[in-house]
């Protein structure tokens, strides 16, 4: 009896994860549908260095970038990087490397092409946008920038 309530589970949660999986693709596919980026190209980015990316990331903000103004409600598609920086270590985490995919203003191979979703305040404050983002952590520049959920 109980192995086969685990067998149940188990087989709704394979089921979920590829709904989940599929559901993420489709998404990815809408927002680089305009773009040079192919699905093909993109490199899922692991754990180990997802984690050491943000904390490089979070450390460049900081050491280059001074205080950001609150524009969001008047630019809601204009990003402060501590919301991206935020958004990367305590929100969503899906980042790929693109194969082949220089920055365009720097030259280096580094961009980073991520889901980014607002803070909550934004949602509140009915800017929120949710996403996929490209930047470069070199330069410290949003290349660009495609929600599929914004209210
Ligand atoms: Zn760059």
């Amino acid at each position: 009896m109980n192995t086969l309530i685990h067998k149940i589970i188990a087989k709704h949660r394979q089921a979920c994860e590829a709904k989940k999986q599929e559901l993420k693709k489709s998404r990815i596919l809408r927002c680089i549908n305009n773009s040079d980026i192919k699905y093909e190209d993109l490199i899922p980015i692991g754990d180990e260095d997802y984690d050491r990316i943000v904390s490089a990331l979070e450390e460049k903000v900081n050491r280059e970038i001074g205080e950001e103004p609150r524009y969001r409600n008047w630019f809601p598609n204009i990003f402060a990087w501590r919301e991206i920086v935020d958004s990367m270590k305590n929100r969503i985490r899906d980042a790929y490397y693109i194969k082949n995919r220089p920055c365009g203003k720097c030259g280096e191979d580094n961009t980073i092409f991520f889901c980014f979703r607002s803070s909550d305040e934004s949602w509140k404050e009915l800017c929120g946008r949710e996403g996929y983002m490209l930047i470069c952590p070199d330069c410290l520049t949003i290349l660009g920038f495609v929600p599929y959920f914004l209210n």
